[in-house]
């Protein structure tokens, strides 16, 4: 049997049984810190060692979370279909779960890039990054995020995976930041697109989205074993 192509499209709502928060919390405040004062190039400008601190912080709390029920459910999934797995999330929640294809669109705190060129990526060996931290040609290593107001290179392909997607699975996430929201409308008109969150009904959308209620953890293994039936 031919397995059909699912894209699944996640968000911090994913990780937030992990513990990780996500990042509207009902404070409009990401671990308490507003996003232009630690997501923006100009709070990198301002005040780079805040900055860094912030990702710190991040990455020790992303190395104590564990993947949870409704990550690895995605994994039980590629058993049954060609799985791809688009997230905003930075975590690698997906990557320890055992998940294949995995495109981040808002990069990856475990690595940090050169602030000079971008292309510079390095995976870190500890949690904490410094100003002392340096790319091959000498600049200051920053933590490889996409940040409010900058381009996301991976858009272009995520927009070619979903393009020929059999059912598009979008997963905790409030479909807020641009463009990965747009990733919604590139489907074909063929696509079965569902939304797994616990706010899906009181979230504005176009009225084909199949919408289920209730956490990944509590939804996904559910979804994944109607699906293989
Ligand atoms: P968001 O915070 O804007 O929205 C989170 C969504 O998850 C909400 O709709 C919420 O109802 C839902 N949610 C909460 N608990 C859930 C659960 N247990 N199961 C399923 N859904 C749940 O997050 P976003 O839309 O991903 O946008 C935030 C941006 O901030 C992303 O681009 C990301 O880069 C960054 N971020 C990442 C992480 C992470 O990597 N874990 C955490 C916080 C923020």
């Amino acid at each position: 049997m031919i397995k059909k192509k699912i894209v699944v499209f996640t968000g911090a709502g994913i990780s937030a049984e992990s513990g990780l928060q996500t990042f509207r919390g009902s404070d409009g405040l990401w671990e308490g810190h507003r996003v232009e004062d630690v997501a923006t190039p100009e709070a990198w400008q301002r005040d780079p060692e805040s900055v860094q601190r912030f990702y710190n912080m991040r990455r020790i709390a992303c190395r104590r979370a564990q993947p949870n029920a409704g990550h690895l459910a995605l994994v039980e999934l590629e058993k049954y279909a060609d799985v791809y797995i688009i997230t905003q999330n930075i975590d690698d929640l997906h990557e320890r779960a055992g998940s294949k294809n995995i495109l981040h669109l808002h990069g990856e705190i475990m690595k940090a890039q050169s602030s000079r060129d971008s292309n510079l990526v390095y995976q870190l060996q500890k949690d904490e990054l410094s100003m002392e931290d340096k790319c091959k040609m000498g600049s200051i290593l920053r933590p490889h995020v996409v940040w409010f107001g900058e381009a996301v290179p991976n858009m272009l392909i995520a927009s070619e995976i979903v393009k020929d997607a059999d059912i598009l699975l979008v997963v905790g996430t409030s479909l807020q930041v641009y463009p990965a929201a747009n990733l919604l409308y590139e489907t074909s008109k063929d696509c079965k697109i569902e939304l797994i969150d616990p706010n899906a009904h009181q979230m504005r959308i176009n009225s084909n989205v199949i919408l289920h209620s209730g956490t990944a953890s509590e939804i996904l293994p559910k979804w994944v074993e109607i699906y293989a039936e």
